[in-house]
């Protein structure tokens, strides 16, 4: 299963340069040497669905531009991802942290911005938010309500029915065309399975 939850932004450069290596055909910044293998198996939540690992843990898992935006709360430059084009493709789109389903492909829109846009995650309590003060503008900051990654940032300027644009970083999601169990779309961080008993 862990092989399928692997983003498109590894799948496509693989599949263009077959026969010369799967995981050295990843997209780098410039400059940058490409990750050594990325991990792909999500790190094991705690007994309260929350995934908490020190940065020099992340940084062995993340490739450095997730690492970047995940942990560092860095934006992406607008279309450099390939994640916000893809429109037509049902699937469920994950923290590329913790693996947590975070949004449907049928809630995503094309916001001409560059960036994955979305109009709510896919169930209530996936996408934290906090005030973001940073770079001179007062934005809502939104996070992975599992790992507390950040994703990017929520807006009201978008389309109906819920009038927000959750903008994301593409670099933080992995795309999973497999789609969303019934754990990934009940609320919160902990599965279902995993709940306490009444
Ligand atoms: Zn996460």
């Amino acid at each position: 299963m862990m092989l399928r939850l692997i983003s498109l932004r590894t799948v496509l450069p693989a599949l263009l340069l077959a026969g010369l290596g799967f995981f050295t055909a990843i997209a780098a910044e410039p400059g940058e040497p490409a990750p050594a293998a990325p991990a792909r198996a999500y790190p094991a939540p705690d007994a309260d669905g929350k995934v908490r690992l020190a940065d020099a843990e992340w940084k062995k898992r993340l490739a450095p531009d997730q690492f970047r935006i995940l942990r560092g709360s860095a934006t992406e430059r607008p279309f450099s991802c390939e994640l916000w084009k893809i429109s037509d493709k049902p699937g469920v789109y994950r923290c590329a942290g913790c693996g947590l389903a975070l949004f449907d492909s049928a809630e995503k829109f094309d916001s001409g911005t560059g960036w994955p846009s979305f109009v709510r995650p896919i169930a209530p309590g996936r996408v934290a938010q906090k005030p973001d003060d940073s770079h001179g503008m007062i934005r809502v900051e939104t996070l992975c309500a599992r790992c507390d990654g950040h994703l990017g940032h929520v807006f009201d300027d978008g389309p109906p029915p819920t009038g927000l644009r959750y903008c994301i970083n593409g670099s933080a999601l992995d795309f999973d065309p497999s789609g969303a169990t019934a754990a990934d779309r009940a609320p919160g961080i902990v599965p279902p399975a995993a709940k306490a008993q009444p």
